[in-house]
């Protein structure tokens, strides 16, 4: 283990798991746990007898507690200093994305002197540390924000302004958001948002009126949420002075995404023609993989032009970049079969 770490000291892909309590409807029902992680030792352990085969895997991770303070403050800093970074949920559908990354919605309202609830998940918190950084230095500075959803490799814009009726978003639908190279190594979404923000409570509206604008379209449009990626961005100019006396200006970007559930790309495996036919293989989520695969295995072609969420986070992965995945798993028996390949998929990224 040690070797390989010190051969890809170089690449900067963290890896963490969390494991979620168990669901009331899995401590009513009794399920056996089957995945335990030691903190300590940064071991995870899977064990569970099914039909007198013994199945025992260990691996061992990143930091996994205080997720927070331990993985991502050090992103948003590399962003302050005018990187771009991204930082991934991935994982199957229940085991706790959207719960990492937005919090528990309702609660994560910041309180009376701005502090945020235990419940908030990563984008709260990086917003606030953002604003807080910024607030306290003696720059000039801009955030703006945007807000999409990729489904079906279609893009979908969270914070546009529009009529939420089903007739409204079909029309919508037919006019898809074009993604075009910028000419410095990143692509545009042509006629996407972008929200000028001030301060991280006007972010927190955004955020909100973002998902629940993604929650009404999804109900409209019978979309299947497990199948869609979100992804929340945040770009940060800030306008220094050298000692010189000379003008500096830094652009950071981080990349906020709550993947697809995995479950979408790990059945496609034994039957992968008729998986592909009934277009049940998320694009985006196999080339990512595939794009981190080639990053961490210093492999010459990066697969980036392949899907749209790997072309829209090109100029954020690989080279002078960070990025975090966050592999969310269930404790239970009855998710086995996915915690394991949510393992491996982990095991692989590292
Ligand atoms: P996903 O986005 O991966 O489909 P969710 O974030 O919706 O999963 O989580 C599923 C359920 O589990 C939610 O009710 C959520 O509140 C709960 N949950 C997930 N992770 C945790 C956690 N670490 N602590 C407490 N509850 C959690
Ligand atoms: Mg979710």
């Amino acid at each position: 283990m040690s070797g390989r770490h010190e051969k890809e000291k170089g690449v900067n892909v963290q890896v963490l798991l969390r494991c979620r309590p168990f669901s009331d409807e899995e401590l009513r029902t009794n399920a056996p746990q089957v995945v335990s992680c030691n903190e300590y030792s940064r071991e995870v352990s899977v064990s569970q007898n099914i039909a007198g085969k013994h199945i025992d895997r260990i691996f061992t991770f990143d930091k996994q507690r205080d997720l927070y303070d331990q993985a991502v403050i050090p992103i948003v800093h590399e962003v302050l200093e005018g990187f771009n970074c991204t930082i991934f949920a991935y994982g199957q559908t229940g085991t706790g994305k959207t719960y990492t990354m937005e919090g528990e919605c309702k609660r994560s309202k910041s309180g009376p002197k701005g502090e945020l609830p235990p419940e908030a998940g990563v984008i709260p918190r990086a917003v606030k540390q953002i604003f807080d950084t910024l607030e306290g230095q003696n720059a000039e500075y801009s955030v703006k924000v945007t807000f999409l959803e990729l489904y079906n490799e279609e893009i979908t814009d969270l914070l546009a302004p529009e009529e939420l009726s089903r007739v409204a978003l079909e029309e919508k639908q037919k006019k898809q958001l074009p993604l075009m190279e910028d000419g410095k190594g990143g692509v545009l979404v042509r006629g996407l948002e972008e929200e000028i923000v001030t301060s991280a409570s006007e972010i927190f509206t955004l955020l909100e009126r973002g998902s629940a604008k993604r929650r009404t379209a999804e109900t409209l449009l019978n979309k299947q949420s497990s199948r869609s990626h979100s992804l929340f961005s945040i770009t940060i100019h800030i306008k220094e002075a050298t000692p010189e006396g000379e003008e500096l200006i830094k652009c950071g970007k981080l990349n906020l995404v709550d993947l697809a559930g995995s479950e979408n790309i790990s059945r496609s495996g034994a039957r992968e023609g008729r998986a592909r036919e009934a277009g049940e293989i998320n694009k985006s989520l196999l080339t990512l993989g595939r794009v981190i695969n080639a990053l961490v295995e210093h492999l010459g072609h990066i697969p980036y032009r392949d899907s749209k969420l790997t072309r829209l986070l090109r100029d954020s992965l690989g080279g002078r970049t960070k990025t975090c995945i966050i592999a969310t798993v269930s404790p239970a028996v009855h998710c086995l079969e996915e915690t394991l390949s949510t393992l491996d998929y982990a095991h692989r990224a590292k």
